[in-house]
């Protein structure tokens, strides 16, 4: 996960049609609580508005191209994610749902983000477990001031202040857990994920490697007599350093597949990549 800079203001939609779609939601909520019976009827949210081609691009921008929580790249086919989720929500995996969700969220800019399938079907999906369950918001009316969420938004907070990377396994390092039950709810550490994070991993060691391998080769020549035939090598060895200087550098630009693993490696020298 990385932080994510969404612009202040909405796409147009969701400030236009998503207000007043909310509204209605709001009434149907009011009406459900008039009839008891009612009160888990599923209220029937317009994908169309959350789901415009103006908000999904605009999220793409802002996440570079990938899932919001397992840093996958994404484009058009990524899921809409409800940090909160609309339709219910669940305390724990395993819990039995509970309706309604934050229905009064549904096209609200600051609770949207794009996520893979897998994180958001499989793992994210209707979770959302706060501290104290009982300052849940459980309508458009209650204050979401008094809920503290476990997982991290990284649409608010940064989560390399929570997670670290050693090698492709993803750990928390607050002491509140927060970093740790987000890397366990979500699934961080899935095999899948770990692989595609290893192998990325191994890679770049192998680039890092051959550079340092060929600047002890050009410290060398450097050093020696020289002729034309030595002055053309060097000429040859400093731009394929230079071109492999420029692939490590692009490998933790944001925009990169898990480059905040890739960061901490290369923070690490890559202290917990065992070698090839
Ligand atoms: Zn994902």
């Amino acid at each position: 996960m990385i932080r994510i800079n969404k612009p202040e203001q909405a796409p147009e939609n969701l400030i236009i049609d998503g207000k007043k779609r909310c509204i209605s939601h709001c009434i149907a909520y009011s009406d459900n609580l008039k009839n008891p019976k009612k009160t888990k009827k599923k209220i029937n949210f317009d994908s169309k508005i959350y789901g415009h081609s103006d908000v999904k691009e605009t999220l793409i921008q802002s996440q570079n191209a990938k899932c919001c929580y397992c840093e996958c790249k994404i484009y058009e086919n990524g899921d809409i994610e409800h940090f909160r989720p609309k339709q219910a929500y669940r305390q724990f995996p395993g819990q039995p749902r509970q309706w309604p969700g934050y229905y009064w969220l549904a096209y609200e800019w600051d609770n949207l983000y794009l996520a893979c399938k897998t994180c958001n079907q499989k793992h994210k999906n209707d979770l959302f477990p706060l501290y104290n369950p009982e300052d849940r918001a459980k309508n458009h009316q209650a204050d979401l001031n008094k809920e503290k969420p476990i997982l991290i938004d990284s649409g608010k907070e940064n989560p390399s202040d929570f997670i670290k990377f050693q090698g492709e396994f993803a750990i928390g390092i607050d002491e509140e857990g927060r970093g740790k039950a987000t890397i366990e709810l979500l699934q961080l550490n899935r095999k899948a994920l770990k692989e595609s994070r290893k192998n990325k991993l191994i890679k770049l060691q192998k680039e890092q490697k051959n550079c340092k391998r060929l600047q002890d080769l050009l410290n060398v020549l450097n050093d020696t007599n020289q002729n034309l035939e030595i002055t053309e090598l060097i000429a040859e060895l400093i731009e394929e350093i230079d071109q492999i200087t420029i692939r490590i550098n692009q490998s933790i630009s944001p925009e990169e597949k898990f480059s905040e693993a890739i960061k901490c490696a290369f923070d690490t020298n890559f202290e917990f990549i065992l070698g090839y």
